[in-house]
């Protein structure tokens, strides 16, 4: 899980920190900084500040241990959350993994009971919402499924949580939990929405140089509530994770062109039942981990990227033309070429250029197929 780079994280306020100095604090992880002022918010007083280090790190080449004790150190600096994951299923499961490695307080709530999950990963699991928001989390991870979000959120007794709580989410969609969020929490909830661009599948050898798209939607200009917000974000810089700020309105515009494309591409090559071959080529290959890996998924999932993105339908309607204008493409030719072949007797033609029709002048008074003379013979008409 480690990445090749590491940061600084300066500027903390002295509740998040332990000696010694912050300055000396160096997280493995890639570059991230706050690259605008948060929405109506002064400039920030504080901020996540990486600085790529080219040096070698202090542990690199060194003895086990040396690199052991420096994950210590890192752990007993980096900012310990209590953080509530809402949605206990494969992905939230997922997440808590590294939540609880990382050394933060797991609590977990879902529909379904998955306690026994999350004794095994750390975890304390919370089949009553009420329990869970009086704990009073730091943070509340939503990790449900797209399609259920607004009910499970609607479904959390808010009051029971402290009132400058930060919300964050993990949904493949951005901007309909953005609007969800923004319009169901109070004023005082903070909200980070991100997207973290890959899963189980993916990152099985770790997240670093994977993708997490972020907007900070609304953090309260108080340098506490900033430096939770960033001690959030941390946990996937920590990761290596590649930090990318983006609206989320930008996030699903881009993101029906590529995830649902690639899931769409996906089911719909699972329908052909794919199966390997002694013969199978590399970009064969390539295709069979498509499916496994889009249809390793839930459905709910993949439905969500359609129901919850308003870019996907055009999508869809763009493969469906592209798929239409390949065909088309093959079968003009291919019926050109039986054309030719029907008409091969003193074949004199051209093919129209605009609608691809054949063109056939016939030399001598030669009888059609049914027996026929020509038409353009037999009435004088010209072929335009
Ligand atoms: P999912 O099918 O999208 O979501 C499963 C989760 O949703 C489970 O926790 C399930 O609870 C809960 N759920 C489903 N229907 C519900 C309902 N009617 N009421 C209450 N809860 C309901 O699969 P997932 O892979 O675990 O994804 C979870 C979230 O992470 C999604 O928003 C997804 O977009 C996002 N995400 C997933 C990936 C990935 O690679 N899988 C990557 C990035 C982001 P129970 O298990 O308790 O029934």
């Amino acid at each position: 899980m480690a990445s090749s780079s590491s940061v600084r994280l300066h500027h903390l306020p002295s509740s998040w920190r332990s000696s010694p100095s912050p300055t000396n604090l160096q997280f493995r992880a890639a570059s991230c900084r706050w690259r605008r002022p948060l929405p109506g918010a002064a400039p920030p007083p504080l901020r996540l500040r990486a600085t790529p280090t080219d040096a070698a790190q202090p542990f690199n080449g060194k003895e086990p241990f040396e690199s052991e004790e420096k994950d210590h150190q890192e752990q007993q600096l980096q900012p310990r959350l209590k953080i509530a994951v809402v949605g206990f299923g494969n992905y939230g499961q997922f997440l808590a993994r590294t939540l609880v490695a990382q050394g933060h307080t797991v609590l977990a709530h879902s529909r379904s009971d998955h306690s026994a999950a999350a004794a095994a990963i750390g975890a304390r699991f919370f089949p009553d919402p009420h329990d869970l928001c009086e704990c009073h989390p730091d943070v509340v991870l939503l990790a449900t499924s797209i399609l259920s979000a607004e009910a499970v959120v609607r479904s959390l007794p808010l009051h029971r949580l402290r009132r400058d709580t930060l919300f964050a989410d993990v949904l493949s969609v951005k901007e309909f939990p953005r609007n969800l969020l923004l319009g169901t929490l109070p004023e005082e909830f903070d909200i980070v929405c991100t997207h973290p661009m890959f899963g189980p599948e993916s990152a099985r050898d770790g997240w670093a140089g994977l993708p997490l798209v972020y907007e900070a939607v609304r953090v309260g200009d108080d340098p506490a509530r900033r430096a939770r917000a960033a001690a959030f974000l941390n946990i996937f810089e920590r990761e290596g994770c590649r930090m990318v700020e983006m609206s989320c309105v930008e996030h699903d515009a881009h993101a029906a062109g590529t995830q649902f494309l690639t899931h769409t591409v996906g089911r719909t090559l699972a329908l052909l039942e794919l199966r390997p071959t002694p013969i199978s080529t590399r970009g064969y290959e390539t295709l069979l981990r498509l499916v496994d890996n889009t249809c390793s998924d839930s459905f709910d999932l993949y439905n969500g990227l359609f129901m919850y993105n308003k870019n996907s339908t055009e999508l869809l309607n763009r493969l469906e033309w592209a798929m239409d204008s390949v065909k088309k493409k093959l079968f003009d030719g291919l019926h050109d070429v039986l054309r030719r072949q029907l008409f091969d007797f003193d074949f004199d033609g051209e093919v129209d250029p605009i609608d691809n029709e054949v063109v056939v002048a016939v030399d001598g008074d030669e009888d059609d197929d049914d027996g026929d003379v020509n038409a353009e013979e037999e009435t004088g008409e010209e072929n335009n």
